[in-house]
């Protein structure tokens, strides 16, 4: 599933690319017709990322909300936009444009140079400005947005028995962690990752929240997660290779970076947690 960084990185795309433009909106899969035509011919003017939403303002007082989930992916095509991660079309500058959708695209918007194609959604929803402020009221901080008061997070947490691992994917709570960001973040900061949300110190949240800041930011920079430091990577100079860039997260009985004991897993709220009992124990 694509985390906070990813949709970051996608509404970056947009703002480059898409804002101030008159937008060709349709459904080449035919089942978003009706969203699309309220679409069609509007301008978009924003586009704004809230953990793994991702909000597209256009003229007359209207957004659409887009979730991913797990298959979704927005497709580029067009000049300049090479590079925005895997899900970006290669350059096509040989090539008719636009290009034919490729299979089953909810939802695509077209302006006179570029061309950006929605499939397979969780969500895909016209709203209004009301709806949408609604919308955003029930997500939690986004650490990624100037907006995010780490304070009221701390708050949820603090108030919680529930164990780090399952709050921490709470997206009212933490907008954009995913199941590796989770890891990942836990395994940096060395915490056990069922201690409940009440034992945590405010030192010791306002580290957390500081270095998943700085974890969020390089996704968005890298379109990557990298959360080892080169000391414990097998190759400690260069790009980490895909074994070297995490410590734990879909490293189930591999040998922990730090300290070789087997990761452990296990199944939790429906998700694999991933995380070494060596190492965290604190
Ligand atoms: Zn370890």
């Amino acid at each position: 599933m694509p985390e906070g960084h990813t949709v970051h990185r996608l509404a970056n795309a947009f703002n480059a690319q898409f804002i101030g433009k008159r937008v060709q909106a349709s459904s080449p899969q035919g089942r978003f017709a009706e969203g699309a035509a309220r679409l069609d011919g509007r301008v978009l003017l924003a586009a704004e990322a809230h953990g793994k939403q991702m909000f597209l303002a256009f003229s007359g007082d209207v957004w659409l909300r887009v979730h991913l989930g797990l298959y979704g992916m927005w497709r580029f095509g067009g000049a300049g936009l090479r590079g925005i991660g895997r899900r970006t079309r290669k350059a096509e500058t040989d090539a008719a444009f636009p290009p034919a959708p490729a299979g089953a695209v909810r939802l695509r918007l077209l302006t006179k140079a570029h061309v950006a194609d929605l499939s397979g959604p969780t969500a895909c929803e016209v709203i209004s400005t009301e709806e949408k402020l609604a919308a955003m009221a029930r997500l939690g901080e986004d650490p990624l947005r100037a907006d995010a008061d780490p304070a009221r997070a701390y708050a949820k947490l603090h108030a919680s028995r529930t164990s780090l691992a399952l709050l921490l994917m709470r997206q009212d709570i933490i907008a954009g962690i995913g199941n590796i960001y989770r890891a990942e973040l836990l395994f940096r900061a060395r915490l056990e990752p069922h201690r409940p949300g009440r034992s945590l110190s405010e030192e010791v949240w306002a580290a957390l929240w500081g270095d998943l800041a700085v974890l969020l930011q390089d996704g968005v920079k890298t379109g990557r997660i990298v959360t080892t430091e080169p000391q414990h990577r097998a190759r400690k100079t260069g790009a980490p290779r895909r074994g070297d860039a995490v410590y734990v997260a879909h490293r189930g009985g591999k040998p922990c970076h730090v300290c070789r004991t087997a990761v452990s897993s296990e199944k939790l709220g429906g998700r694999t947690l991933y995380w070494c009992q060596t190492c965290q124990t604190g």
